[in-house]
């Protein structure tokens, strides 16, 4: 049977609910989201002809905050994945304490087929047809996979214009122009070097002498790609969805960034040989970063990762059963909810921004977000100390903790 990411965020749940003898009333409301919208997309395609899109968005639960979560465009979207993202997006805004609940957005599309217009039609109409859910103190936006700065420029004009008024604040990851953030377009990939950075300090290696893997270059893993080898980090193998590479030596991240843009894909960068995203979850270097899709580490493969840390930059990339004999095997794993985390991070200080009107400094931006990965690393590695439990619980623990702490406090608990 497939993995469903949903039930696996369910189980998640479970093993938090149990440590924290989470009170049943709480723990059913967090079983599923607040609001589900399911609408078509009716779109005019350039040969004239009307194509009608499924599509989603996920409103889990607001206790702590707006929800909050990306917009997904791929043809594998199901409403049990949005709904999955957007409990993790619930999760991982109460681990690293920023005022803000869960949501996610999804649409079923091959976004390579659509031309630019088709594209922005989608996008606009998808808006159309849930608008009066979001806003800045409702629901907030953003970009995931396959979605990007320039489709929430569009996003954002289309909501603009059906309120009659401005409201940067309703969508994060927006161009820096109409109210985005310095350090937006990396912050997922910065913060995750800034929680990777602490793990590594805790196990005493150097930057050195820690080789590096990364399934995904795309947003999120070709920046951490570069910040790492900036740093002094060996990243040795990366692929995307058309496969992989790896090298004896550091590989050059710029080079191979304009190689893709150039060719489409990481495939056949001169100087290294080819290996297959499966392969390159079992090779022999020190760090994995899964920074794809879901489902990826399963009880298949678990037990052939040889990699002493694994940083989840994608959400939902390891399962139950493949988490269990990870900690069984000594193997280090950051959860997606801290580890991706930086990503709404700089999200919420875009929507503080466009706030006050006031925009800050990447330099500010940074430290303010640096401050906080390590702060939550840090309170996330004593619950692990202190129940002896794996990463990805502790972080559990205490996210749920604050959710169920603010759901009580609103006396729906
Ligand atoms: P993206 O669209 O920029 O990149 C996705 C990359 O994954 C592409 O390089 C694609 O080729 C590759 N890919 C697709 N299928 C693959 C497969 N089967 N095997 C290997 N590679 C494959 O998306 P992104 O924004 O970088 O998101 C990647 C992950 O990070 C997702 O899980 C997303 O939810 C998570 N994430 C992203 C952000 C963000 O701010 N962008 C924030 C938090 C979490």
């Amino acid at each position: 049977m497939p993995e469903n990411a949903f039930t696996n965020a369910l189980a998640q749940l479970e093993k938090a609910a149990k440590i924290l003898n989470l009170p049943v009333s709480i723990h059913d409301q967090l079983k599923q989201p607040q609001r589900l919208l399911t609408v078509s997309v009716p779109v005019k395609m350039d040969d004239g002809l009307l194509k009608v899109f499924t599509a989603y968005r996920s409103q889990y639960n607001n206790a702590r905050g707006p929800f909050k979560g990306g917009i997904r465009y791929h043809w594998n979207v199901t409403e049990d994945e949005v709904k999955a993202l957007s409990f993790w997006m619930t999760m991982k805004c109460a681990t690293v304490g920023i005022p803000l609940g869960g949501g996610k957005g999804g649409v079923i599309v091959n976004p390579k087929e659509l031309s630019k217009g088709e594209l922005e039609r989608l996008s606009r109409g998808y808006i159309q047809s849930i608008y009066k859910y979001l806003g800045p103190t409702e629901d907030v936006p953003a970009p995931d996979v396959y979605t990007t700065p320039e489709i929430m420029g569009w996003m954002l004009d289309e909501y603009e214009k059906l309120v009659g008024s401005h409201a940067p604040g309703m969508i994060t990851g927006k161009p820096l122009s109409i109210g985005g953030s310095s350090g937006r377009g990396f912050s997922t990939a910065q913060g995750g070097v800034y929680v990777l950075e602490e793990a590594m300090n805790k196990l005493g290696k150097k930057r050195e002498e820690t080789t590096v893997a990364i399934q995904g270059f795309g947003n999120a893993g070709s920046f951490m790609a570069k910040i790492l080898n900036d740093l002094g980090y060996k990243v040795v193998a990366v692929s995307d969805s058309r496969g992989g590479i790896k090298s004896e030596t550091k590989l050059d991240i710029q080079a191979l960034s304009k190689f893709k843009e150039e060719t489409g894909g990481v495939n056949s960068f001169p100087g290294t040989e080819s290996v297959s995203n499966e392969d390159l979850l079992g090779l022999e270097v020190d760090v994995l970063i899964p920074a794809a899709l879901e489902n990826q580490i399963t009880a298949a493969n678990a037990d052939r990762i040889k990699a002493k840390v694994v940083a989840e930059l994608a959400n939902g990339p390891t399962t139950p059963e493949a988490d269990d004999i990870l900690f069984r095997n000594g193997v280090l794993l950051i959860p997606d909810i801290l580890t991706n985390a930086g990503g709404v991070t700089v999200s919420y200080f875009e929507q503080v921004q466009n706030a006050y009107n006031y925009y800050w400094s990447e330099e500010e931006v940074l430290t303010k977000l640096k401050k906080i990965m390590v702060d939550s690393f840090q309170a996330i590695w004593e619950r692990k100390e202190k129940y002896q439990i794996d990463l990805r619980t502790a972080a559990f623990v205490l996210a749920v903790d604050r959710v169920a702490s603010a759901m009580k406090d609103r006396g729906r608990g």
